[in-house]
Order: structure tokens, then sequence, then C-alpha cells
């Protein structure tokens, strides 16, 4: 079968979802809404995107209940998750911690990874610039997973929570593509800390919903998330924005958790969508992924 593509008018189509977009209706949906008032500077701006980042699995209002306790947990201040006179404590705290499959003692030795980093380092940046000079986005990201995995004794079930997309298993690595967006766009809502990476080097953070959205329009032609597909919708996305290929993801992911699109041909629904005329469902072309 004949791959799907969007039409040529799709650049257009598609600056009119992001135009039309209720960004203020779902940015109180989405988990950045709870970590930019931790974010109170720029050490804990990053410590907020690591750990937010590192809890968002699940829905939204699941990972936004997960990242409001480990606040509470630290008496609203992420920087004490640092701290090396408060890691007793902080252990004492996190013991009970749930969220989904990521347990306390894993994110307490997160703090701990980070606490050792932080140590002599400002930032993560440097971590993935390491990568990223030596071999690009994928190589800078294993950098940074390899950063956060740390060595030596670690809980079960730690690592795997930082996948590399130069892992064998070629993870679309949602959650630290997720991480360098918050970090390096300088567009509100993300804190745009990093300088030294460029927008237009960023990769989409491949979520199941921009993964939906992303096959049924032709930005891919993989049906499973991989970090193949991630690089097949991030080129898309770079030809109609070379600057800033990510500055669609919230509103392609939005779209897909807000019920906007749903994700079935529906003339009641699908009328006033901006890209419908590239969309493979309404063309009545399209199977659900
Ligand atoms: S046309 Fe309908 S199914 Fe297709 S993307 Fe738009 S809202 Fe979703």
């Amino acid at each position: 079968m004949r791959a799907h593509r969007p039409t040529p008018e799709f650049p257009h189509h598609l600056a009119l979802l992001y135009a039309r977009f209720p960004f203020e209706r779902s940015l109180a949906d989405d988990p950045i809404s709870v970590l930019r008032p931790l974010g109170r500077d720029r050490r804990r701006a990053e410590i907020a995107g690591v750990v937010g980042s590192t809890l968002a699995i699940g829905n939204t209002t699941a990972i936004r209940g997960a990242i409001g306790r480990l606040a509470g947990i630290t008496d609203g201040d992420l920087a004490r998750l640092v701290d090396p006179s408060w890691a007793a404590e902080r252990s004492r705290r996190l013991a009970s911690f749930r969220h989904r499959w990521i347990r306390g003692d894993q994110l307490d030795h997160l703090a701990e990874v980070l606490t050792d980093y932080y140590a002599d380092r400002p930032s993560l940046e440097t971590a993935f610039l390491g990568g990223w000079e030596r071999g690009g986005f994928a190589a800078g990201l294993d950098a940074l997973a390899r950063t956060l995995r740390g060595s030596g004794r670690a809980p079960a079930g730690y690592r795997a929570l930082f996948p590399s997309p130069l892992d064998a298993s070629a993870s679309p690595c949602k959650r630290l593509t997720l991480f360098l967006r918050w970090m390096v766009r300088t567009e509100y809502p993300d804190f745009g800390l990093w300088s030294r990476v460029p927008t237009g080097a960023l990769c989409i953070p491949l979520d199941q919903h921009v993964h939906w959205i992303a096959y049924h329009l032709g930005l891919t032609s993989r049906r499973t998330r991989s970090w193949a597909a991630v690089e097949e919708v991030s080129e898309a996305l770079r030809r109609i924005d070379p600057i800033d290929p990510t500055r669609y993801d919230f509103v392609l992911c939005h779209t897909g958790i807000s019920g906007d699109c749903p994700k079935h041909r529906d003339l009641s629904v699908c009328g006033p969508c901006s890209v419908r005329p590239d969309c493979r469902l309404w063309q009545g072309r399209g199977i659900a992924v």
C-alpha cells in the first residue's frame, strides 16, 4: 500500500492548528504547570525538569499528582533532593513514594546521582553536550542517560528508567526528549535554560498521542513507537520549521489528550480540525495504531 503523506498545504494547516489552539486550557492539564512554580531558579528548574520527566508515565492527572507529592515531600523545595545534609531525611521521606512502577528508593538513588553530579558540574547540559558534540542528538541523549543511570549499585529497575536511543531496544526515549524540550526551548511554557543546544537540533517527545496523530497525518509510516519513528517525525517537522521543530509538540500532544481529536472519523468533531485534509482517517484510509 502506498505510504500516506500529508498534502502540500500541510505546513499551513499545522500553523492554523497551532494558532487556534487553546493553550491556557491545556497548560493547566500539562505536568509543566506544576513544575514551573517549583523551578524558582536555574538549579531548581533543572531538578524539576529531570524528576518531572522521570515521573512522566501515565495520564497527566496522575503525573501532576506524583510531582505534587514529591513537592510535598521536599516541603516545596526540590533543591533539597540534592542537598547532602538532607540525604538521610530524603531517604526516609521517599521510602513510601510510589508512582506507577517508579518507587521511592529509585527516586532516592536518582537524587544521590544528581547530588554527586552537581558537586562539581553546574548543569546536566554539560553531560548532554559531551555526547552531542561527538555524535549528534541521539549521542547526546545517550550521554545524558548514562549520567543519570550512574555507576555502582542501584535499586532494582533503576537504570531502566533512563533508556537511550542507542540501546538495542531503540527506545523512543519520550521522557528524556521531553526533558530536552523543557530545557532548551525558550518559548513559554518551556524553561529555556540551556543555551548551547540549538532548538533546531531537538527531537520530538513521541508519546502515544503524538505518535498517533503523526502516523495518521503521514509524518511517519511506522506504526510502532521507536527511535526511528522519532527521527522520521522530527525530520518532517524540521522541514516545516528548521529553527524550532518541536514547537508543535505541545499542540499535537494535547490535541489527543484533550479529546479535540476523537481518533476516528467523526463529522461532528472533525469539522473544525485544521489538519483534516491531511488526515488518513478523514480520507477513510486509516487504521488506528
Ligand atoms: S480529522 Fe478528525 S481524526 Fe483526523 S486529526 Fe482531525 S480531529 Fe483527528
